[in-house]
């Protein structure tokens, strides 16, 4: 039998022998009404990313969308699983916050910095263009920052303008734009350094990340 889906299987089954039993109180409340996540959000697909431990948030509480490096298309360019993902949390859900979340050692930030690396890859080429602009922002800035700041590499730069322009992508949906203007909802950037627990926060308008919490959890 499939290795893999042995192993997945086992999980299953760990789950409802210890997770499930002693939470059924809650899964039971949990479809007992409609979800009402308050968050909606948006992270890569790195399967070293979890939103759900890194906010300490509950079943039920963030509605959770992922794709190679935490795109959103503006709207009208590329209608699909992500515009239809934003719009059904806005609209429906009412989310009162959206959080767009990049972190440390991004393939797709990679992939942007080396083309050649996508170049067997059209789908995933194809889907790095949402991140055109950040690329050629953070070159230049790259390009423009003194010497003392070189320790600042591109990649850093890079995955920071790419979370800054996805936010404004973001609201380019007209749901997104609309619950702001109602002032019923808010958006954030967020970068997530998945080796240090570090996590910096740019609200919306703030084109810098300032750090949250301690700078190195594990040395608290
Ligand atoms: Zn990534």
């Amino acid at each position: 039998m499939d290795e893999i889906l042995q192993r997945l299987e086992e999980g299953v089954r760990r789950f409802q022998a210890d997770v499930f039993p002693q939470q059924a109180e809650m899964f039971a409340q949990a479809v007992s009404e409609k979800q009402s996540p308050h968050t909606l959000f948006i992270t890569c697909a790195d399967s070293r990313i979890d939103p759900i431990a890194l906010t300490s948030s509950s079943t039920g509480e963030i509605f959770v969308a992922r794709n190679i490096g935490n795109m959103v298309p503006a709207y009208g360019e590329m209608l699909g699983g992500v515009s239809a993902v934003i719009e059904f949390a806005v609209s429906s859900l009412c989310v009162r916050h959206i959080v767009v979340c990049g972190h440390s050692h991004c393939g797709a930030m990679q992939g942007l910095l080396d083309p050649a690396s996508v170049a067997t890859m059209p789908t995933v080429e194809s889907w790095l263009h949402n991140a055109h602009a950040a690329l050629i922002v953070a070159e230049t800035l790259h390009a423009e920052s003194p010497k003392a700041q070189t320790s600042h590499q591109l990649i850093d730069i890079l995955t920071e303008q790419n979370v800054l322009l996805q936010m404004q992508h973001l609201k380019t949906h007209p749901s997104v734009a609309g619950a702001i203007a109602r002032r019923h909802l808010t958006i954030s950037g967020w970068i997530y350094s998945i080796g240090t627990g570090e996590v910096r926060i740019a609200s919306d308008g703030e084109q810098t990340f300032t750090l949250i919490g301690t700078k190195s959890p594990i040395s608290v």
